[in-house]
Order: C-alpha cells, then structure tokens, then sequence
C-alpha cells in the first residue's frame, strides 16, 4: 500500500486520508507517495474510456486507502455538469500544438480539475478516519484557487473556509468572483501584501503549535486546498493521462510514442502532476515549464540555483505571480531519491540565505525540464497573433506558455506533439486579453466582458455572467501580520 511520508522526513507515516486530512506536514515539508506508482496495464487499454473513467484509473493508484465505491462516487459528483463540456477537457489543435482546456469548470480556470474533487475526497477522508473536529480550510490564492476552493467547500457539512488573497495583486473578475461568494462557511479576506505572504502566513499558521493546539480545543483542526495538499495534486495527474489517450484515439500518435507538455507554473503543482504521470508511464520527451516575468524557475532550470532575492512583478499572468513555488519541493525529493536530510537543508538555505544550490547530482536529473519565460509584450502578442491566424482565444497564463513553446522549438527544431495545459478562459482576464486584440476597447473589466463576447462569438462562462450586479459581501482588508488573529476572530464567531 502506497503511504505518504513528508518531503523533511520528520512527521508519521500517513494513508492518503490522513495525509488528505491534514494537509501539511508537521515538519514544514509536504506529503509525498514514498513510490510513485507506475500503471500495471498498457496505457492504449484506456482508449474509449472517458475524462472519469481515466481519472479512476489514475487516482485509485495513489489513493488505495479508498474503495471503490468512495472514490467512484468522488468523480461522479466532482465532474458532472457543472463542467460546461460534456468531454469535460476538450483538447483544441490549434498553432501548432494541442490546447488542454483545463478552464470548464464552475470557476472558470484549471483549479476546478482538483477543487471539485478535493472536498468530496475530505469528506470521506474524515469519516474513514472517524475525525469529528470542524475543518478548517486556509487557503492563500493568486487568484483562481481562491474562488474555485469557496465554490468547493461553500456549505459543506462540517468545514470553514478562510481564503486570503493579495489585495492588489488579482484581477478585477477574480476580486469580484470571491467578494460575491455565498455559503454560510465562506470567508474571504484581502491582505496588503504579495501571493508570497499570504503563502507564507498560511504556513506559518500552519506550523504554529500553540495555535493549532488552542484551536483543537475548541474542536477545530486546519486543512489545506492549495496545492500542497496531495488531495489537490493527485486529481491533475488524471488529465495528462486523458490527454495522450485521446491523442491516441486520433491516431496524432502512436503507442509509446513520445509528447513534450507545456506548463504555466506558478506554485509548480500543474507541472509536478505531469511529472507523476511520467512516472505512471506516459511517455515523455519534454516537460516545458513557463514562467512570467517572475521567472524564478527559469533560472532555476537552467542554472540549478533557486535565488528569491530579486524584483517582484505583477503582470498580466497574475495566477503565476509567485517566487516561492511550493510543490518544487516535492519535485526535489523525488529527484534526489528520497534523500530527505538534503531536502530539508536546501528548504533551510531558502528561508535564512534566500536561495540554495542544486547538488550535481540532482541536477543531472532534471535533463527533462526547459525553462523559459514571456514579458508581458511576448504574451499580449501571442494573444493577438493567434487570435488573427487561427480565430483561436487564449488567456494570458496559457499565451506565456504558448510563447516559450515557440521558443523552444525555434531554438530545438524538435517537432514531437505538443499539449499546452490551457489554464484559464479568456474572460477571466478580460482587460489584458482585450488589449491584445483590439487596444481602442476601454472600460471596466465587466464591459469588456460584454464586448469580447460580442467581438469574438466565445461563450462566456456561466460563473462570469452578470459578476457585477452580485451582492458583495465580504470586503475585510488587513496588514498581513494580522492573518492569525483574522482567523482566531472568524472562528470565535463560530
Ligand atoms: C494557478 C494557476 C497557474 C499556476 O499553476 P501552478 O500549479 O501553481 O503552477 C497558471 N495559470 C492559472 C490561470 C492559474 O490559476
């Protein structure tokens, strides 16, 4: 039986429930498979199986502590119609490569994959392990985990939810998208500070002792939905298993035959479930991971050095805005065989000296990663120029990952198929896709919503119709030192 074990090497042996339950471990480090499963069958045995059918396959490898029947029922009622495509992924040939819509779900970007899932997962976590404290979800967002996590966990029986964003650095639709939440459990709150603190603060709430003994007190117990919790990575190995079998399907490859997959990264979790799905079998030339303008990975890709002491942006990829990109963590311990002393020096060196370097040996190891970034020009002409060539619209997450792609095939002439993880809908970052295709259009973000639709034919998601005629109802700013007491007064409220 697969168990979790932290990346530091310092906390209990878990299950999948209990890793699931607690979110983080007690050492800082995050839950890892101590073996990354590999499939016991042909990967072409799942032709003509559908997006759930594929993600039973996948994720009862890793969650083997669930039965049938409970991770059955998760998918069903994870991916049902509240996504607004029947195949769930379409998967859009476009330009040269292969669009993954990841972007159909309730809140409109590729968090919905893992947040439909990951409270239903909770749910049954909780009973199997006959836990009967009140959850709490901490969550810090960019953006988009933020909304998809209040959508996943508004009512359900049993938990709170606290999302903490920064207050300057989402979009106008993303800001309105949380303001407006409903549920009797759903708490949000604006910090005046980067993703990196409302991270950090979240963390460190996370790993304070006394806190979190006085809040089992009163019978709470805190829980994660970012994606340092297994529960969030594991659901997106599903869809880069989907993806090559439909690809299959369509005869673009042939069995065994190798795919290069490009990533927008920001925390490194999108791309760290590709890299499972390697692991399981699917074959893999490159794994190409795209940064914004905050291009930390990059460097790091191709120096081996991970260095925070550098400027931070916002840009127009703001989901990606981050220097402090959690689940490389994991990534790390794998590569370097589980060596766990050596993961957590290289975490130590990040938070007293602000960067470390990768041992040789490691490096050698990461051969299968480019990495490379798009400025904020690289990607509104992307936009546009895909847009005008092929009718194609894409956000600016997955337009940064679409410019390094071109890069590296100019740079490698190598033509293996190609799959973008498309990460969001074009009209949840309305303003800057609207600047790159016809820059005289000006207005709120909510107008343009409207003159995309018009302009352009693309049906707006559902979750985006009429943002701006919603109630608001949560407006707290704080300075981010305050984020423990905030959580200490909502619950106190409970
Ligand atoms: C979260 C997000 C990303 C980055 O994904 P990671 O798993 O954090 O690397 C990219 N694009 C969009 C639109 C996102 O919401």
């Amino acid at each position: 039986m697969i168990q979790y074990i932290s990346t530091r090497g310092n906390d209990e042996i878990k299950n999948s429930a209990q890793a699931i339950i607690q979110g983080i471990a007690k050492d800082k480090g995050l839950f890892v498979p101590n073996i990354l499963p590999g499939f016991n069958k042909a990967i072409a045995s799942l032709k003509g199986m559908n997006y759930q059918e594929i993600a039973y396959e996948v994720m009862s490898l890793y969650f083997e502590d669930f039965s049938k029947e409970e991770l059955q029922d998760a998918i069903d009622k994870a991916y049902d119609d509240k996504f607004d495509k029947e195949d769930v992924v379409p998967i859009i040939n476009k330009g040269g490569v292969y669009f993954l819509e990841l972007y159909h779900g309730k809140t409109a970007a590729f968090k919905d994959m893992a947040l439909s899932i990951l409270p239903h997962l909770l749910i049954k976590s909780l009973q199997k392990e006959k836990e009967n404290k009140k959850i709490v979800i901490l969550t810090a967002t960019s953006g988009d985990t933020g909304k998809a996590a209040l959508e996943g966990f508004a009512d359900v029986e049993n938990t709170e939810i606290i999302v903490f964003y920064p207050s300057e650095g989402v979009s106008e639709i993303q800001k309105r998208q949380m303001s407006t939440q409903q549920g009797n459990n759903t708490h949000v709150v604006a910090i005046k500070g980067n993703f990196d603190d409302a991270q950090n603060g979240v963390k460190g709430i996370f790993n304070d002792k006394e806190f979190n003994s006085l809040l089992e007190e009163q019978g709470f117990m805190l829980s994660s939905a970012n994606s340092i919790n297994i529960g969030r990575l594991i659901p997106q190995v599903a869809y880069y298993m989907y993806a090559y079998v439909k690809l299959l399907e369509k005869g673009v490859i042939a069995d065994g035959d190798k795919i290069n997959i490009v990533v927008p990264t920001g925390n490194f979790g999108n791309i760290l479930a590709a890299y499972y799905a390697m692991n399981m079998g699917l074959p893999v030339n490159k794994f190409i991971c795209a940064s914004n303008k905050n291009k930390v990975l990059t460097d790091f890709i191709n120096t081996g050095i991970y260095d925070i002491q550098r400027e931070f942006y916002l840009t127009n990829s703001p989901s990606m805005d981050i220097l402090i990109s959690s689940n490389l963590e994991r990534l790390l311990y794998h590569i370097s065989g589980g060596d766990t002393q050596i993961i957590k020096e290289l975490m130590q060196k990040l938070e007293t000296e602000k960067k470390y370097e990768l041992p040789q040996l490691m490096q050698n190891k990461m051969d299968a990663f480019y990495g490379g970034y798009a400025d904020e020009d690289d990607t509104l002409s992307k936009i546009k120029a895909l847009y005008q060539n092929e009718n194609y619209l894409m956000d600016t997450h997955t337009a940064v990952g679409y410019h390094v792609y071109l890069e590296y095939k100019a740079e490698t002439n190598d033509d293996t198929p190609t799959i973008i993880a498309s990460t969001a809908s074009p009209y949840k970052f309305t303003n800057s896709v609207i600047s790159a295709i016809a820059p005289s259009q000006k207005g709120s973000d909510f107008e343009l919503v409207e003159k995309l639709h018009e302009m352009t034919g693309v049906n707006i998601p559902k979750g985006l119709r009429d943002l701006d005629k919603k109630e608001i109802l949560h407006d707290t700013v704080i300075e981010k030192y305050e984020m423990k007491q905030e959580v200490e007064r909502i619950l106190t409220d409970k």
